[in-house]
């Protein structure tokens, strides 16, 4: 006999609790089934971990430079192994929160792993569960390519289980993980060569952060290697060597990490045997309302290879469960203007249309306004790290298609104008907002 539920979420991630939790606010019987730790990949390999490691680097840079405030300190030592315990406790504490959350909310919960014996039937461990809401939010997991010697290469994933920091390290992969987790080991102190396929890094940005993410690595020490495409990967001993494609050798290394993208896990799940489209690299297929070609079957998150990012694949949920449960018909996540934060040193935040996308659909009708400044922390620091800023405008009314970040702060900095973004403000009301002084923040409300 299977178990009856109104809604079944297949994975613990951000997207299935997100969406279980809502649902079961509106008095849904809803279940989530995680063959993992509760919380997914955000929670136990992907943000937290790394916003923790962030902030560690941060903290080396602060030490470097706080001589020049004034400060008698030695650079301290960093004890590695006992930043990844206390990270590991951190996160224990926010699987339980998990649970507890959803014990709260009276959402069930199992852990297993599942398959789908067709699109309304789940089966884990041998028991099936029935629903006639069923939503994969199974993410994905990161790529390891198809070449000779890859598997001595670690992933993120292996990133976050090391117990010790690598001195020479490879980091192959120009987007996201690749930045961030480079500039965590280049900020605490490893040798670091970042290597890119074509001729610069974090190319689906505006133009301008591209270049200050390569200013910002390279600054710290991080060796950027453009039009470097990886053929193959040899160990000897502890030595790991690199060889590109163009036959150059490069190494040794004591580490190597893939970070060229991720995959979503649909095949252990039967996706395919239920009849779920998928497209040619796996994602599973959704429109608008995240609804697949099979009714009652849905997909959020990682899973359907849209934005890759914790918010979207909670706020995809969320609505998806206020449309199904709670009565608001035709409710959906616009994917558009999600503003999106790369943790390198300093940090980049982007929001909306780059300079050339605008250009691309609003040809002369775009009007760009610009800041390239050193913030004033800097000023006492011998060592300056400069900071960027643009604004992409379009129309007689100059309606603020793009907002684009380099610099310290641009974190949280980003959020605000984000929101304003999202209302429809024009130049003329960033310039009418009063700016807060002395900060990063002003430059966005006084360029001219
Ligand atoms: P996941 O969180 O991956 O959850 C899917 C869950 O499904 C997993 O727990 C998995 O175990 C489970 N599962 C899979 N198959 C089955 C099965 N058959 N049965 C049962 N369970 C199954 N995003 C941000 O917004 N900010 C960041 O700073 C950020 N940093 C990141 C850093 C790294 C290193 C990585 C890898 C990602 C980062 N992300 C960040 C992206 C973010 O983690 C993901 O977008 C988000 O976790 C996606 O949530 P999800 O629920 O779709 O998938
Ligand atoms: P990304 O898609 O960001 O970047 C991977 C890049 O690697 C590609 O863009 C590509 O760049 C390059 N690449 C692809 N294949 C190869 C190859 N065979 N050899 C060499 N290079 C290759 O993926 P990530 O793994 O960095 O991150 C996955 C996603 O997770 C991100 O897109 C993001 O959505 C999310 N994430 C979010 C974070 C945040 O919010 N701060 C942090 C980390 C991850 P090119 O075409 O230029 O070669």
């Amino acid at each position: 006999m299977a178990e009856n539920y109104d809604l079944i979420a297949i994975g613990g991630g951000s997207a299935g609790v997100a969406a279980a939790r809502r649902a079961a606010e509106y008095g849904a019987k809803a279940l989530v089934i995680e063959r993992g730790a509760m919380g997914g990949t955000c929670v136990n390999v992907g943000c937290v971990p790394k916003k923790v490691m962030w902030h560690a680097a941060e903290l080396a840079q602060a030490f470097r430079e706080a001589t020049d405030y004034g400060f008698d300190v030695t650079q301290p030592g960093h004890d590695w192994a006992q930043l990844v315990e206390r990270r590991g406790n951190y996160i224990r504490r926010l699987n339980g929160i998990y649970e507890h959350n959803l014990d709260k909310e009276s959402v069930d919960w199992v852990r297993g792993t599942a398959r789908l014996v067709d699109a309304h039937t789940v089966d884990v461990n041998g028991t099936e569960y029935k629903a006639p809401h069923v939503i994969v939010a199974t993410g994905g997991e990161p790529i390891v390519p198809d070449l000779p010697g890859a598997e001595h290469g670690i992933s993120s994933d292996g990133f976050f289980e090391s117990i010790e920091r690598p001195q020479r390290v490879a980091v192959v992969g120009s987007g996201y993980i690749a930045v961030e987790l480079g500039g965590v080991l280049g900020g605490l102190g490893s040798d670091v060569q970042l290597f890119a396929r074509y001729d610069s890094i974090l190319r689906t940005l505006d133009d301008m952060l591209q270049s200050a993410a390569i200013s910002g690595l390279e600054q710290h020490g991080i060796k950027v290697k453009l039009n470097s495409i990886p053929a193959s990967v040899s160990r000897d001993g502890d030595e790991l060597m690199l060889e590109t494609e163009n036959g150059k050798q490069h190494g040794p290394f004591d580490a190597l990490i893939w970070a060229i993208g991720r995959r979503p896990l649909t095949a252990e799940l039967g996706v395919a045997d239920a009849g779920i489209e998928t497209n040619e690299r796996g994602y599973v297929i959704v429109d608008k309302l995240q609804e697949t070609n099979v009714e009652g079957v849905y997909a959020i998150g990682d899973v359907t290879g849209q934005l890759e990012l914790t918010p979207v694949a909670i706020d995809a949920g969320r609505r998806l469960s206020d449309r199904l449960f709670g009565g608001m018909e035709g409710r959906y996540l616009d994917y558009k203007n999600i503003p999106t934060v790369i943790f390198s040193h300093p940090p980049i935040g982007t929001v909306g249309l780059t300079e050339a996308q605008a250009r691309e659909q609003y040809d002369d009708a775009v009007r760009i306004y610009t800041s390239d400044f050193v913030p004033l922390y800097y000023g006492v620091l011998d060592e300056k790290v400069r900071a960027n800023m643009k604004l992409v405008c379009v129309g007689d009314d100059e309606k603020v298609v793009g907002c684009h970040l380099a610099g310290q702060g641009s974190d949280e900095i980003l959020q605000g104008f984000a929101v304003a973004i999202k209302m429809g403000a024009c130049k003329q009301d960033l310039d009418d907002t009063v700016s807060i002084h002395p900060t990063s923040a002003e430059e966005l409300v006084t360029m001219r």
